[in-house]
């Protein structure tokens, strides 16, 4: 197969759970786009306005708890990052994701069961050279000792630092090459985590409804809570390499660049796609 080709999936294919903030059962159905299209939303609950939502970073509205998504005509949808990153991963270009509710499902609170949807529905080559985003000038953001940063290089490549002041978190940094298989191996497993005394601030807000332990890593003082521990030590900065490929793979095309980020979140990630598209000097389609 050749991955310099764009890929659409070959065909339909569907699942179903709850979304993590709103609690509610959504089912999600995945069926093939044309060349060019790119990743579209479409909300099947939603009959009365336009109900596309193109999964671009224009399109991106609020990033407080996650990477949520508005149209012009105000219909949304919440919590896309697991699922694109799972497209970026698996170099899907063009898919259509049709969801019956506002948000779509954690299942295991990492990107490994739309991994499985997509490797069942199946990839199929078309005929268009792939969108590829190529940085030609390093650009960052950074807020607080938050940073992001992206700049030239050959291929797609990340390094992501996080630092938490709990024995069970610490200092943890990645360093990930996309190449085909990568994404699977090494991160696609990488689950959500929380702490515990933000559960009950969450669900005061009205969030958070759906978690549990079978969708995330929940962790109090220098413990994790959840029976079966981790999958890997560093399965929090692995889970968060996954929320930044999802992230980046709004700038609607995958990227040839370096990405380094130190604490990063969908906030800031959303603004260096911003910050690039707002510099023309700073990229070229490849
Ligand atoms: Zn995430």
């Amino acid at each position: 197969m050749a991955m310099n080709r764009q890929h659409t999936i070959a065909q339909t294919a569907s699942l179903s759970g709850v979304g993590v903030h709103s609690g509610k059962p959504a089912w999600l159905t995945i069926r093939s786009a044309a060349e060019g299209a790119g990743v579209c939303f479409v909300r099947a609950d939603v009959t009365d306005r336009d109900a596309t939502i193109p999964a671009l970073a224009t399109k991106v509205t609020t990033t407080g708890l996650g990477t949520n998504l508005s149209n012009s005509a105000g219909v949304s949808v919440a919590t896309v990052e697991h699922f694109l990153a799972a497209c970026s991963g698996l170099g899907v270009d063009n898919v259509i994701v049709e969801l019956d509710g506002p948000e779509l499902p954690i299942l295991d609170g990492s990107s490994r069961p739309f991994v499985e949807l997509l490797t069942q529905a199946g990839l199929k080559e078309q005929g268009a050279p792939r969108r590829v985003l190529k940085i030609v000038k390093p650009m960052e953001v950074r807020h607080g000792q938050k940073l992001a940063r992206l700049s030239p290089a050959h291929g797609f490549e990340m390094r992501v630092t996080i630092d938490f002041p709990t024995r069970a978190i610490g200092r943890q940094t990645i360093r990930f090459v996309m190449t085909p298989g990568a994404f699977a191996r090494e991160v696609a497993w990488a689950r959500t985590f929380g702490f515990l005394h933000q559960a009950e601030q969450l669900h005061a807000m009205g969030k958070g409804l759906g978690a549990s332990m079978d969708n995330t890593i929940v962790v109090e003082g220098d413990s994790v809570l959840n029976p079966d521990g981790l999958q890997a030590d560093d399965e929090f900065v692995r889970h968060k390499l996954l929320d930044v490929i999802g992230d980046l793979f709004l700038a609607g095309g995958q990227i040839e660049g370096l990405y380094e980020g130190e604490q990063p979140g969908h906030a800031l990630n959303n603004q260096l796609i911003r910050a690039v598209f707002a510099d023309e000097t700073s990229f070229a389609w490849a």
